[in-house]
């Protein structure tokens, strides 16, 4: 079945919350880390917020996921990525209740889930930086994952 092999070889991509970071990272910053406020390409991350950068040079904090579906959500980002990646890889939709037996949460949980991403989805298969980003680090990935992460 296509849409399983598909959602483990995004496991297999998108394993932990390091991995996910790191896809939203790069699509944040392509060319390295830049300081929304003063523009420093220095920063450090955040031992005690989750994936929030501070800049060495002004000390303004930046998370990965701000201007994201995900931002200040207390679910884990594989679980945003994985019901992303579900909702975009199925041609129906996913229903909540699919996403709560597919993820393994709770069904109030996946219906919040689905509704902030329909709100949000958006095809990042048509953002050649993307593309180029994804072909180069996943080349064996068969289609791209359309996810929730439009950053402003
Ligand atoms: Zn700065």
């Amino acid at each position: 079945m296509a849409g399983a092999r598909s959602l483990s070889e995004f496991q297999t991509s998108f394993p932990d919350e390091t991995s996910c970071a790191a896809f939203l990272f790069e699509r944040r910053w392509p060319q390295g880390f830049v300081c929304p406020a003063c523009g420093g390409g220095r920063a450090a991350l955040l031992k005690g917020r989750a994936h929030t950068y501070k800049c060495l040079d002004c000390g303004r904090q930046t998370s990965i996921t701000a201007g994201t579906a995900m931002h200040r959500s207390k679910l884990p980002l594989t679980v945003w990525f994985w019901a992303a990646h579900l909702m975009a890889t199925h041609s129906n939709g996913m229903s909540a209740v699919q996403l709560e037996a597919q993820l393994g949460i709770t069904y109030k949980t996946a219906w919040l889930l689905a509704q902030k991403l329909r709100r949000s989805m958006i095809e990042i298969t048509s953002a050649s930086r993307w593309r180029a980003w994804w072909r180069s680090t996943r080349p064996k990935f068969p289609s791209g994952p359309t996810t929730a992460f439009s950053i402003p």
